[in-house]
């Protein structure tokens, strides 16, 4: 956008400089016609000078016309140099004021002169009439060269083509000097003063530097055939035949001062033979303006071919951000977002559809085959644990009861004993062996003793707290342990066991009902007890509980405020 910005700022500025130069290029020539019309003016005034009050009608209508044309060309210039309301012109506009008032001053001192016979127009009176008009040209030339400055700075391109403009408008000039310094000698018919050989050598001399001076400025317009005819023109009308017949007359007037013409003579001849010179500074400045304004002109087409592509380009830039967002940066995001949410276990997001068999294309194809294969891992992982779980409790229970097996029941009584003795808790164990139990299979099978063996680990359960554990500890035999209760409860737990034993009826498949009944040997913890020999204390006392007639509960102390059964 930069980029943009400064070339079509650029463009503008040459477009702008274009539209500056046109206006500039049109003032600073009205001013070059002025001042040729200030030197063409000096043409009648030395035809009248020259001639008699009574036969001057001719030369009179001649310089009155001559003054209009000034006259004009210096109001157009006034006006277009008004027309722009530009603080700038003011001291030109002044300028051209004092011009003005020159002029009439040169007009005055002519018309004084013309006004006289012949006979008493003295040459000095002459001469100073002429410098006068020559002054009125050297005053206005300041206005000229402001004006050029003005196309100059505008556009720096045109210096060449401004100074040989204004160079040929000054040769112009000192051409007409040239002629003019005849005036006097001629109308009196006398030789040149030394003053006057002196001003035509200094003016001969100026006239030849500014040609070739305008020819080395002009060389870059050579290509151009009418410059080349103009230039053509100037050396053989003004240098060939105009520099001739001016040698002519200075020999003259170097020897005996006898001319053979009169000053209106001169005119009639010598003004035609300068004629080139204008023409060359019209043709100068034409091309100025045409340079200017086909440049203006390219300078505008350019200008809008700048902005258009820069809009182009900028539409370009905006529809490829929007692609890349689309299809670059949008599915990249999505796929950061559906790795997190893998990260996270969350698969419920769907990937989105690509349409472009491209890079984003594969990365998605990608995370397809990384979902499926995460979903694959998960559920695999969650079948091992049901496994493992699974495996472990079937590894912790009894397969026939479903209580925890004598390993499992270690396992974690050992556990409870450490915190029962590390705390110095209360702890009782319970073991209890079923009563004439080879009987129950011998007389009704195995099967019908397993059945029984499943009822009576029922009742256990039944009667065993959510702490307190339970096991199948050897055939017919089961073990408890009762966390946080002393010896007395446990034997109430034991009795209360006995009792339900005692009291139950087993089914059997046959239809047969059986009573059984089971002993029981008690035991509390005590200091320095591990729970071997806790265990092995209430073994003991199953074995006196058998020995006292089974179905019995006996304590591994005595208690006497428990009435054995
Ligand atoms: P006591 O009153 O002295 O304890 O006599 P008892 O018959 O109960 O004791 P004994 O040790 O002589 O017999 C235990 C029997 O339990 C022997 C065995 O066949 C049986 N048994 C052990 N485990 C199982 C089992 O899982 N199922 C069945 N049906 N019987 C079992
Ligand atoms: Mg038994
Ligand atoms: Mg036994």
């Amino acid at each position: 956008m930069t980029l943009i910005g400064k070339i079509v700022d650029g463009e503008w500025t040459t477009y702008q400089r274009g539209r500056n130069s046109i206006p500039a290029i049109k003032q600073f020539q009205l001013a070059l016609r002025v001042e040729e019309k200030l030197s063409a003016e000096r043409g009648p005034n030395n035809i009248l000078l020259g001639q008699n009050l009574s036969d001057s009608a001719d030369a009179r209508a001649k310089l009155a016309q001559a003054r209009a044309a000034t006259d004009q060309s210096l109001s157009i210039l006034l006006q277009a140099m008004r027309s722009q309301e530009d603080l700038w012109f003011t001291p030109l506009i002044a300028n051209v004021k004092a011009t003005t008032l020159n002029l009439a001053l040169a007009r005055q001192q002519v018309d004084l002169l013309a006004a006289k016979p012949k006979s008493e127009r003295d040459a000095d009176s002459v001469s100073v009439s002429v410098e006068m008009m020559v002054a009125t040209v050297e005053i206005f030339s300041s206005t000229i060269g402001s004006l050029s400055n003005r196309v100059i700075l505008a556009d720096p391109q045109f210096h060449d083509g401004v100074e040989s403009a204004q160079l040929s408008s000054r040769l112009r000039d000192i051409a007409g000097q040239v002629g003019s310094t005849f005036t006097a000698p001629v109308i009196a018919k006398r030789p040149l003063t030394p003053q006057e050989i002196y001003a035509f050598a200094r003016l001969t001399g100026q006239a030849d530097q500014l040609y070739s001076v305008i020819e080395l400025e002009l060389r870059s317009y050579y290509k151009n055939p009418a410059f080349k005819i103009a230039l053509d023109n100037i050396r053989t009308h003004y240098f060939g035949d105009g520099v001739d017949f001016l040698n002519g007359l200075f020999a003259a007037g170097r020897t005996s001062g006898n001319y053979g013409l009169s000053s209106g003579d001169i005119a009639a001849i010598y003004v035609p033979m300068m004629s080139s010179i204008p023409e060359l500074r019209e043709l100068i400045v034409a091309e100025l303006i045409q340079e200017a304004e086909s440049r203006n002109q390219r300078a505008g087409y350019f200008l809008l071919a700048t902005i258009l592509l820069g809009i182009v380009a900028i539409g370009i830039f905006v529809m490829l951000i929007r692609l890349i967002r689309q299809r670059v940066l949008r599915p990249i995001l999505d796929a950061t977002e559906l790795f997190v949410s893998f990260a996270n276990e969350r698969f419920e997001t769907a990937i989105p559809e690509h349409l472009y068999n491209d890079e984003i294309g594969e990365m998605l194809r990608a995370i397809r085959v990384l979902k499926a294969h995460s979903l694959d891992k998960i559920r695999l992982e969650k079948e091992r644990e049901e496994l493992i779980k699974r495996l472990r409790a079937s590894s912790d229970t009894d397969f026939l009861t479903g209580l925890l097996n004598r390993r499992a029941f270690y396992a974690q009584g050992e556990q409870q004993f450490g915190i029962t003795r590390r705390y110095q808790r209360q702890m009782v164990v319970i073991l209890m062996d079923v009563d004439h139990f080879k009987a129950v299979n011998d007389m009704h099978g195995h099967q019908a003793g397993d059945r029984v063996l499943c009822d009576v680990a029922e009742l256990c359960r039944h009667e065993r707290r959510k702490v307190d554990l339970l096991a199948r500890y050897g055939g017919e035999e089961f073990l408890l342990l009762l966390p946080e209760i002393d010896l007395l409860q446990g034997i109430a737990v034991a009795e209360k066991l006995r009792a339900a034993i005692d009291a139950h009826l087993f089914q059997l498949d046959d239809g047969v009902v059986l009573k059984i009944s089971a002993s029981f040997g008690v035991a509390s913890f005590e200091d320095d007890d591990n729970l071997e020999s806790l265990i092995a204390r209430a073994d003991q006392k199953l074995y006196a509980a058998k020995n006292a007639g089974r179905n019995k509960v006996m304590p591994a102390r005595q208690v006497n405020e428990f009435v054995v059964a």
